[in-house]
């Protein structure tokens, strides 16, 4: 029997209890005491607070399953392994264990409850350099544990390390799990950093164990955290030994519905446009739930963002009626065990999909057809065809196309958008008609993924804290 993501979720909560750690809830998709951020993107990201020092009401060892999204993985969005939405499993110490005790818990954890083989399981330490030695201490712990050390690799701080670039605080090397999506051919080498593109990265274990001084220096941390975070779908589709987040039940109900929807068979996972529209919409729907609505800032206009690209990709397979709604409602029928805000708002969810839905469908027809003259000006022997930002923001702003559709449309007829004349014209106009909204605006275009946004997050707490330090002092 193959391993289910609720079962997933289950083991893992289950095993850190097991190991002492208390479960907390999942925070909502959008941070509720960060101004600084437009979306949780990690399971760290509403604990930095607790990771910079202050005391968490549920002990030193916490464990969650947090809904994340990160809008800096949307054009990967299509690929097997990266949605905007995923969850994301992980666990925390706050200044209990370290090293030694976290990576024994992943080790056994990927092999006892989950059951990979040691020799099937490469993990990247951090290479070291200038300023922080290699980890040899990580990757001395996975072998002892029974990883072959061939199957350790070393990389620099683009890959293996967690900390504000080039700013002060918290930073630490981390390690990286990633195991292979099928037999790997290109000889002993073949490793995460393989061009094949096999080795999936699963989980990381991140050891905040320094903090960078204002002269540059790294001074060890007297009471060390760790921050692990281990993806859902990704770890699911291993479980189940097929090639996509896709191809697990997590997606099934929503590719069923938009096979029945297209009344075409090949609307299915290995579909690229098909994929977009279910993870766009199942996005959509947690937004929705955690009381995001379409518009034209902010975290809004992200929501508008993944809408629009949905309906626009669900045209191109055939579905021509209203949608958006009926793949919500497997969303929501299907998720609300495990996050019941989708079964408590499910009337808002139909609501503002239906309308975005609608006032979209109106435009998109006048919009592709003003696009399409657009493109026909060009003499086609040209070699780079650029639509300039005037008129990509005229689309935005008389049809209602995100900057982001535009550059889809261009890019499928082999043209580009000139993005940086699209916001000189956004802000020309948003000078002329409100002043301010430029900086809103630049929020929901340039949200940042990963590690990024949580270090503008902790970087914004440092500051904080140094502020309240100083004024105290
Ligand atoms: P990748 O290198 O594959 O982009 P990452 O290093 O950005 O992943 P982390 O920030 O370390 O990912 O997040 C921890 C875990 O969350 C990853 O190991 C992975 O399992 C999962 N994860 C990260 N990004 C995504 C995504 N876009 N979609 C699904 N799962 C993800
Ligand atoms: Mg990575
Ligand atoms: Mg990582
Ligand atoms: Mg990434």
């Amino acid at each position: 029997k193959k391993m289910k993501a609720a079962e997933l979720r289950r083991k893992y909560i289950e095993f850190f209890k097991r190991h002492g750690h208390a479960e907390i809830k999942s925070a909502p998709l959008v941070p509720e005491n960060d101004p600084t951020c437009l979306f949780t993107t990690a399971g760290m990201h509403p604990l930095v607070p607790y990771l910079l020092g202050e005391k968490h009401p549920a002990g030193k060892r916490l464990v969650d399953v947090q809904k994340c999204l990160r809008t800096g993985d949307i054009d990967e969005v299509g690929d097997p392994f990266h949605l905007t939405f995923f969850e994301m499993l992980g666990n925390w110490s706050l200044g209990d264990y370290f090293k030694e005790e976290a990576i024994a818990m992943s080790f056994e954890f990927l092999t006892k409850e989950l059951g990979f083989a040691p020799e099937n399981i490469k993990v990247t330490c951090f290479a070291g350099d200038e300023n922080a030695p290699r980890d040899n201490e990580a990757a001395g712990i996975w072998i002892k544990l029974g990883i072959p050390e061939q199957n350790i690799s070393y990389l620099g701080k683009d890959d293996n390390w967690w900390g504000p670039a080039g700013q002060t605080g918290p930073c630490g090397p981390d390690t990286e799990m990633f195991v292979p999506l099928d037999r790997p051919d290109c000889g002993p080498a073949c490793g995460p950093a393989c061009g094949c593109g096999k080795w999936v990265e699963i989980w990381n274990d991140v050891f905040m164990q320094y903090n960078k001084t204002i002269d540059g220096k790294y001074v060890p941390l007297e009471k060390p955290n760790v921050d692990t975070g281990m993806g859902v779908e990704r770890v699911t589709a291993f479980m189940q030994g097929v090639r996509s987040a896709y191809e697990t039940e997590l997606f099934s109900g929503i590719f069923a519905k938009i096979a029945d929807l297209a009344n075409n068979p090949e609307a299915n996972y290995n579909n690229r446009r098909a994929r977009v529209v279910a993870e766009h919409l199942r996005a959509s729907t947690f937004l929705i739930a955690d009381g995001v609505k379409p518009g034209n800032v902010d975290q809004g206009y992200v929501l508008r963002r993944l809408i629009r690209r949905a309906v626009r990709e669900a045209r191109q397979l055939g579905i021509n009626d209203m949608f958006c709604s009926k793949i919500a409602d497997v969303v929501i029928s299907e998720y609300s065990d495990a996050y019941p805000e989708l079964a408590q708002h499910a009337d808002a969810i139909r609501d503002e999909l239906n309308r975005e839905e609608e006032q979209f469908a109106k435009t998109l027809e006048n919009g592709t057809r003003e696009f399409n003259k657009l493109i026909e000006k060009f003499p086609p022997q040209l070699e780079n065809k650029v639509i300039s930002g005037r008129k990509a923001f005229n689309l935005y702003e008389t049809y209602g196309f995100p900057l982001e559709l535009t550059r889809d449309m261009a890019k499928e007829m082999g043209f580009t958008v000139d993005e940086k004349g699209f916001e000189e014209a956004y802000a020309k106009h948003q000078e002329q008609s409100r002043a301010g909204a430029m900086q809103k605006f630049k929020g929901g275009l340039a949200d940042s993924s990963d590690k990024t946004a949580a270090l503008h997050t902790a970087t914004h707490l440092l500051h904080k804290a140094l502020r309240l330090t100083l004024n105290n002092s």
